[in-house]
């Protein structure tokens, strides 16, 4: 069977050897069967986007030698697809308003929870809020973001699935498929549309990859437990199952991650110190 995949950036730094590793995947899986590679621009955080980043990621991307199919799909001119689907998550009473900050959230949380990224897992600070609490913010002109009701979305998952449980098929890299269970309440009441822009990482992700046929998702391991919960949006949603794999994530020897601001490992400062498209393969493993 073809694949679609597609590499996903987002435009708020120069590209490092990290992504040519999953560009390259991407492409290579959906070349291996005559399948379609695609970009998708992850541009929803409008604060820290910039236009010479996108453009430095088509040229980057170009001199590793990969193409991909126009037009490329740019995620900050999508907001109303995915308020789309927030609206129909609300219209089966799964989102709720909450007006926490940062700190409110920090100062309430267990310290002893935290989602799979690391942060304090929401305390429900605003989960069963009267309309009149909500109403006071609104009319001071606050905006909310929304939250995922997770007990509610489980119990809606269990009357759809019954007794199957959540799983999603991860294919390692010698090509064997392994289902692996999603334990998407690890991530307690998630944001689905953030405060300042309309959409979240994860609603945009399992939107677009449903509007784009993205067959297969290539990402790093970074984000496998994102996994668990775009899939429990995907079964809300009614929206299909992609194959997953998630990649190695290239660190430095003492394990640090790279990071975009660090460009030490930047295609372009490589580039620019004469490294060649094939010498990026070799530092990234692929030759
Ligand atoms: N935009 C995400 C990133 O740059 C990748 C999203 C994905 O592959 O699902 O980390």
């Amino acid at each position: 069977m073809s694949s679609i995949t597609r590499f996903a950036p987002s435009p708020n730094g120069l590209l490092h050897v990290g992504h040519a590793l999953s560009a390259i995947i991407a492409h290579d899986t959906a070349q291996l069967n005559g399948g379609r590679f695609l970009l998708r621009i992850e541009d929803i955080d409008l604060e820290r986007r910039r236009p010479e980043f996108v453009a430095a990621i088509f040229e980057d991307l170009r001199w590793l030698g990969l193409a991909w199919e126009e037009p490329v799909l740019v995620q900050s001119e999508h907001f109303n697809e995915y308020l789309a689907a927030a609206d129909k998550l609300i219209g089966m009473g799964l989102l709720y308003p909450c007006f926490a900050t940062r700190s409110e959230i920090a100062a309430a949380a267990d310290p002893e929870t935290a989602d799979p990224d690391g942060a304090p897992r929401y305390p429900g600070l605003w989960k069963g809020a009267s309309a009149e609490q909500i109403g006071e913010r609104m009319a001071a002109g606050d905006t909310p973001a929304l939250r995922l009701n997770m007990d509610a979305a489980l119990d809606v998952l269990r009357a759809k699935l019954g007794d199957k449980p959540l799983t999603f098929t991860e294919i390692g890299e010698d090509g064997t498929a392994q289902t692996i269970a999603a334990e998407p309440h690890r991530w307690g009441d998630a944001i689905i549309v953030r405060k300042d822009v309309p959409a979240s990482y994860h609603l945009s992700v399992v939107v677009d990859d449903a509007r784009q046929g993205v067959t297969h998702v290539t990402r790093g391991r970074d984000l496998f437990a994102a996994t668990d919960l775009q899939r429990l949006l995907q079964e809300l949603l009614d929206l299909p199952e992609p194959l997953y794999s998630h990649h190695r994530v290239i660190c430095w020897a003492d394990g640090r991650k790279l990071s975009k601001s660090n460009q030490d490992m930047g295609l372009r400062a490589l580039r620019d110190e004469g490294a060649t498209p094939a010498d990026i393969r070799k530092v990234i493993g692929l030759a």
